[in-house]
Formats: C-alpha cells, sequence, structure tokens
C-alpha cells in the first residue's frame, strides 16, 4: 500500500499554516462531528484518489459523501454528469449552487443508508460508486452497498485504516475477522492507499485508507442460508482464542470439522471463507434448511 505522508504532499496541503490542527470551520462550513464530516484538502492525496477512481463517461458514477466537493470537482473535470448522495442539507444546498458544476451534478440528499442503489444503475453502463465515506457508519454503509454487488461493479473508498486492516486480511493473522470474512464473501478488497490525518480538516485522530471493492460478479463459495453463515462466523471470532473445537462445539462435531478438512484444535482466524461457508452448509443440512 502506497504511503502519502511524505514531506512533498505535507507541503502541497491547501492550509496555508501547513498545519495539522483540527479547526472546526473549514470553507466557510462548520464541520458536523455526527456526520464524519472531515474533509480532504491534501491535493496529492486527492490526485492519487481520482486516478484509483478511473471515471469514465461511459458509466454511471455515484459519490456518497460529496462534502465541499474536493472529490467531486476533479470528478467533473473528468467526465460530464455525476449523481451525489449527501445527508447534509446545507452542504447540499451549496451543490446546488455551485459556480461550476452544479449542472453536472444530480444531488439526492438523503441517508445512503437508504439508498436503493439498484435504481441508480442506466441500462447498459457499469455502475461505479465512491466516496471518502464517514467513518461513523463506514461498516454498515459498506455492507449495505455489498447487498448491490449484483448492479455495482466497482468501488472505490476512504476509510479508518484500521477498518482497511480488517477488512482486506488473510487468514492467520490478528486482523483477520468476522468483518474480513463476511466482507470478501462478496468482494475482492484491494488496500490501495494510507491516508495520514494531516490529509483532512478537521483532522481525524487515525489514519486512513483508500480501498478498492470489486463485488464477485459470481460468488466463489455460496451459502445456502447466509445468517446461518452469519452466526457461525459470530460464534467463532467472539472467542477466537479457542479451539473451534469448543467455540463451535455446539453446533459440529470433531467427525464433521475432519470431514471438511478442519483440525479441531483451529481457531476462528485459521479457517478459511470456503470452510466457513461448509461449516453454514453442513449446519443447514442438518436443520433441513
Ligand atoms: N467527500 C468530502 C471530502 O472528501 O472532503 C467529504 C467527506 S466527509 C468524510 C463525509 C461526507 O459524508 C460529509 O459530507 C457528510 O455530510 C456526508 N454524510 C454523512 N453521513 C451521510 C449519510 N448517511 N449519507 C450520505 N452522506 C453522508
Amino acid at each position: 500500500m502506497q504511503n502519502t505522508n511524505s514531506r512533498s504532499n505535507r507541503k502541497k496541503s491547501a492550509d496555508p499554516a501547513g498545519s495539522s490542527r483540527p479547526r472546526t470551520s473549514y470553507q466557510g462550513h462548520h464541520a458536523r462531528k455526527n456526520f464524519g464530516q472531515n474533509f480532504l484538502r491534501d491535493e496529492q492525496v486527492i490526485s492519487n484518489i481520482i486516478s484509483l477512481i478511473a471515471p469514465t463517461d461511459d458509466e454511471t458514477v455515484v459519490e456518497i459523501g460529496p462534502g465541499l466537493g474536493a472529490l467531486t470537482e476533479p470528478v467533473c473535470e473528468i467526465i460530464k454528469h455525476l449523481n451525489v448522495i449527501e445527508l447534509d442539507r446545507d452542504l447540499a444546498e451549496r451543490l446546488r449552487h455551485h459556480p461550476f458544476i452544479r449542472d453536472q451534478l444530480t444531488i439526492y440528499e438523503k441517508d445512503a443508508l437508504t439508498v436503493d442503489f439498484s435504481e441508480l444503475r442506466e441500462p447498459g453502463r457499469n455502475l461505479k460508486v465512491y466516496g471518502n465515506l464517514p467513518y461513523n457508519i463506514s461498516t454498515p454503509l459498506l455492507f449495505h452497498l455489498l447487498k448491490y454487488g449484483n448492479v455495482i461493479s466497482d468501488m472505490t473508498f476512504m476509510l479508518q485504516k484500521e477498518v482497511v486492516d480488517r477488512l482486506t486480511a488473510a487468514p492467520d493473522s490478528k486482523d483477520y475477522g468476522k468483518l474480513t470474512v463476511m466482507a470478501q464473501y462478496f468482494a475482492r478488497i484491494m488496500p490501495c492507499l494510507v491516508v495520514p490525518p494531516e490529509a483532512f480538516t478537521p483532522a481525524p485522530k487515525v489514519y486512513s485508507a483508500v480501498v478498492k471493492v470489486i463485488p464477485h460478479a459470481t460468488l466463489p463459495y455460496v451459502a445456502k442460508d447466509y445468517d446461518l453463515l452469519e452466526q457461525i462466523v459470530s460464534s467463532a471470532f467472539n472467542q477466537r482464542r479457542k479451539t473451534v473445537h469448543n467455540s463451535l462445539g455446539d453446533y459440529f462435531t470433531d467427525e464433521v470439522f475432519a470431514s471438511l478438512g478442519i483440525d479441531p484444535k483451529a481457531r476462528a482466524e485459521n479457517i478459511t471463507i470456503e470452510q466457513f461457508v461448509k461449516l453454514a452448509n453442513t449446519l443447514a443440512e442438518q436443520r433441513g434448511s
């Protein structure tokens, strides 16, 4: 993953003082903490993210949380039309009156968690979604979007680095957990860029990172009952230091583990997504569902 915390990047910061001191007001807007408002201001980081989004006029493009337009404006330099979803009434109003890009935007002033993304897809065009997501709702929002994996072809998101580490983890590591399994069930997730707090105003307390999320066109392993998969994965990781013989012993005998190639002494972090799906499907069969 590329690290953008370089001296040259800091020099390009839009803050004339070059300070990472948190400010509550930026470009005349009072940042709302409850809307997860940390506005991007580092031109080099913005340019790197735009390259990762790589918007084109051949696809339908949607930005979640355009805010003050840090990503919106450069994307509108590349493509003619952009859909944006912004919950903050004041920010949506600013975009409606934006001096240069207002005519290029379709603005949805609503909560992205309530948006039916299948309604945004246009026939014959791929749907691409991107955003510097509000951190307070980033995980539920990601799972909301993953539900539309059959209509969204490509997503690029800024998230807390700690969340990105968990989303992109491999088995046998400390970051591999329920979030990893449930997200990678739906999509290929690639870490792309680490972003330091001083790239934003106000500066968040933690590092951020950009990920590319490519929903699987066809799921590699299909759970017969997704809720059962979630239940088993939760039970295993809720007691992640225990062996699966102990944490999942209420569901499976050691013989079942052995028949699926799972060592009963393994822990949750050693179980692959394929094996979790096999366990869930075995349970579904046992229960006759
Ligand atoms: N894209 C801008 C940038 O990079 O500077 C702003 C990013 S800021 C981290 C998150 C943005 O998401 C804010 O504009 C905030 O108002 C908006 N937002 C927060 N919750 C939202 C929600 N539920 N639905 C849509 N937008 C939301």
